[in-house]
């Protein structure tokens, strides 16, 4: 029914039961905590209905206490002799309302066998040449050292469209649940899990996991680890209400910043946050950012901003121009629909780019960056136009000690880092909110090119609450 689920009960199977196989919300343990302070927290307020099946008397006393105003306490149990008491002003001003209920009639029934024959939503790819489908399908156990996240909002990457599409050299699985920019809570621990807690706000991102133990993941460089899995392609990811993601490898999302706006720093933001420090630039110097005007370069003007570089902004067209020059504070805009790239760059930044960012995915960019890098300076590499080459003239390369580097995602820390640009309010995200039923939808645009910030799924079924 898509409601988020306060269980009371008491004990540590009663917990495991209610968390981690039934999918609730929270868990209130009514022999530990106070029931009305815990429950009116967790649900900001108090509950806007309660369910009465405890066969004792003092919960019809206390229900009235965390109900929500206008909410209804509806009455089950059956203890004997039992009287249930309610405070009258409460009741009065707060439109409360206390009703008993028995069994059902046979739509009610129909219903609810209905609803036993299902599971929870996901976007499944079956096969890379069908389409994805949105099913029903069961909530995913978490192992010793995994999460269960319950999945609030989830960014679409171009890289779940590949996945989906399977047209990578990497294999996926199969069937696969896509997704790597998930932002949730978490509902569940594994047993070996001991620096998260049920409720705190986790992302679910690209590096599922790593081995910790090879010669990268020594030096932090996990991202590039041999024996990595990667959400929504090696495993299932975020695109499902349910998400089973390694403790370890989660972002800690700041407590101020809203689920729906760190959903797409989980990979466009720490992306470009990365890539940006992989050019090396430094406060005062320029970087070229090329596809500034798209879903990954509008960040990365911002971030580059906030970080203190000069921000040289190529794309095309006068939205483009007004977005990254008015909007997002670029220093200069280039046009390489009109511009001469090369000699415009070298003119406004005085010889050349310190650093060059390239996010466009077409392959002219790979081929010129070098022409208007400064000398020592260096290109990073971010997107992956399918198939292309890039070249550069080796005398320049050698004699002017440039560098060309790729970059990919980001190690746990910058995405501490990116996440806490995005806390301060130095970067946000320009996004357009869909459904999970929509995916289908949003992938079709995307093949098209015809999505141009950064789509973010709601499957919170609050639609307009944030955090
Ligand atoms: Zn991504
Ligand atoms: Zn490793």
């Amino acid at each position: 029914m898509d409601t988020n689920v306060v269980a009371v009960d008491t004990g540590d199977d009663k917990r495991k039961l209610c968390v981690e196989e039934l999918g609730a919300d929270y868990f209130v343990d009514f022999m530990k905590d106070d029931v009305v302070a815990t429950v009116k927290e967790v649900t900001g307020g108090g509950s806007h209905g309660v369910l009465l099946l405890s066969p004792a008397e003092k919960p019809f006393q206390q229900a009235v206490d965390y109900t929500r105003r206008w909410g209804t306490v509806a009455c089950i149990a059956l203890p004997a002799g039992a009287k249930g008491t309610f405070p009258v002003f409460d009741l009065v001003l707060q439109r409360l309302t206390i009703r008993g209920s028995i069994v059902g009639n046979r739509q009610d029934l129909a219903k609810a066998l209905d609803f036993a024959a299902r599971g929870k939503k996901g976007a499944v790819v079956t096969a890379h040449d069908k389409p994805v489908t949105i099913q029903r399908i069961s909530v995913p156990t978490p192992g010793p050292d995994d999460v269960l996240v319950k999945v609030e909002y989830t960014g679409v990457c171009h890289t779940d469209l590949h996945a989906a599409d399977g047209d990578w050299p990497i294999p996926t699985k199969l069937p696969l649940v896509g997704g790597h920019e998930g932002a949730g809570k978490v509902v569940a621990l594994g047993s070996n899990v001991k620096d998260l807690k049920i409720g705190d706000k986790v992302g679910v991102v690209w590096l599922h996991s790593a081995c910790q133990t090879c010669e990268y993941c020594i030096q932090g460089r996990e991202t590039v680890c041999p024996h990595q899995h990667m959400s929504g392609y090696s495993v299932d990811g975020s695109f499902q209400e349910y998400c089973v993601a390694r403790a370890s490898h989660v972002a800690r999302i700041p407590d101020n910043l809203p689920l729906i706006e760190a959903a797409p720093i989980l990979c466009a933001g720490v992306t470009v946050y990365k890539g940006l420090k992989e050019t090396e630039v430094r406060s005062g110097q320029f970087v070229t950012i090329v596809g500034a005007g798209g879903g990954l370069g509008h960040l990365a003007v911002q971030y580059a901003k906030a970080m203190g570089m000069n921000v040289v902004a190529v794309d095309t067209g006068d939205d483009k121009r007004k977005l990254c020059v008015e909007e997002l504070g670029a220093d200069y805009f280039v046009d390489f629909m009109k511009d001469d790239v090369v000699a415009t760059v070298k003119e406004v930044t005085g010889g050349g780019s310190h650093g060059v960012l390239l996010l466009s995915p077409a392959e002219k960019p790979f081929q010129q960056a070098v022409d208007y890098t400064r000398r020592w300076g260096t290109v990073a590499c971010i997107a992956l136009p399918a198939g292309a080459k890039g070249t550069f003239p080796v005398f320049d390369l050698v004699l002017q000690r440039l560098t060309i580097r790729g970059s990919i995602v980001g190690n746990r820390q910058d995405l501490a880092e990116a996440l806490d640009f995005a806390a301060r309010g130095k970067v946000k995200c320009h996004y357009k909110t869909m459904m999970l039923d929509d995916l289908p939808a949003v992938f079709d645009d995307m093949k098209a090119g015809k999505i141009a910030g950064r789509i973010v799924l709601d499957l919170s079924g609050k639609r307009k609450e944030c955090s």
